[in-house]
């Protein structure tokens, strides 16, 4: 298998993207799009240029590299080296696996000590399953293996990575259908299917709720998701409020951020709602 994995970023002694010290690596593209999402890097699976929006000395020295490379002023490669301020960077560097698994397993020590290991994460890292499974089997059976995923993928491609991993972290962010479809383009029917596939599995894993105001903080969503729980007996969850900077990065990839919900409303943290209900929620 000579799978190439596209990665934009490798976060290492991560502690929150599983058990203790990890090395997250973050694939690029995702098939959602949840606009409360906070890393557009992580959405298009292109390699893009990223400019920073702070400390441009409005000299155009990246303009000018891009006309003399592309004959076209929009920022390309050369664009990089010509910031003096290094302001402008590439999103996305494609590997092979042996090329990454030879990085992650410089941090081997840290994982044994701390019961850490990786964390594939994105995007959504099922998109490039292939490349997973294609590290996989170079890590399999040395480093612990987890997978940090929306579940929005064929059942087959789904079953084989969760054979491969020891943890994952799912995310549910809505249970009925027509408001999953609308505000983040995915399917419950496969979601919820892979859902019940990981359960079922055996395998460690932990629910991750985004809470976003007027969208998965409504009392109509929070009871879906508690009964969903109590249906499988899970007594621990993880929530992530909404960040308020979530937007701050679409304009480094050129775009603008359109939220489709109020995002200034603060969000509603369900604390009492999940204790009530014999579910431990640990808000991040
Ligand atoms: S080269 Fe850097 S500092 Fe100069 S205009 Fe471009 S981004 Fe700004």
């Amino acid at each position: 298998m000579n799978a190439l994995g596209r990665v934009f970023s490798i976060e290492e002694f991560s502690v929150f993207d599983g058990p203790g010290i990890r090395t997250s690596v973050f694939l690029k593209g995702c098939n959602l799009h949840c606009s409360w999402c906070h890393n557009p890097e992580g959405q298009s699976k292109d390699i893009q240029i990223v400019k920073s929006p702070n400390g441009c000395l409005n000299c155009g020295a990246c303009k000018k590299a891009a006309l003399l490379l592309t004959g076209k002023e929009e920022l390309c490669e050369a664009s990089v080296a010509a910031c003096p301020n290094k302001l402008i960077r590439i999103s996305g560097e494609d590997y092979t696996a042996e090329s990454l698994c030879d990085r992650l397993f410089k941090n081997q020590q840290f994982y044994e000590t701390s019961g850490g290991g990786v964390t594939f994460s994105g995007g959504e890292p099922l998109m490039q399953s292939d490349f997973i499974l294609a590290c996989a089997k170079l890590l399999r059976g040395k480093v612990h293996l987890a997978l940090q995923t929306a579940g929005m993928c064929k059942p087959e491609i789904f079953d084989r990575v969760l054979s491969e991993m020891d943890y994952v972290l799912f995310d549910i962010k809505l249970v009925r259908e027509e408001r999953l479809k609308r505000y983040t383009g995915a399917d419950a029917n496969i979601v919820y299917r892979n859902f019940d596939t990981l359960v079922k599995s055996g395998k460690d894993f932990v629910v991750r709720i985004p809470l976003i105001p007027g969208v998965t903080d409504t009392k109509e969503n929070i009871a879906d998701i508690i009964a969903c729980l109590k249906g499988y007996g899970i007594t621990y969850a993880e929530a992530m409020p909404y960040n308020k900077m979530a937007g701050a990065k679409y304009t480094m990839v050129g775009r603008t951020y359109q939220p489709d919900f109020d995002p200034a409303q603060d969000v509603y943290i369900p604390e009492k709602e999940f204790s009530e209900n014999g579910i431990e929620l640990c808000i991040l």
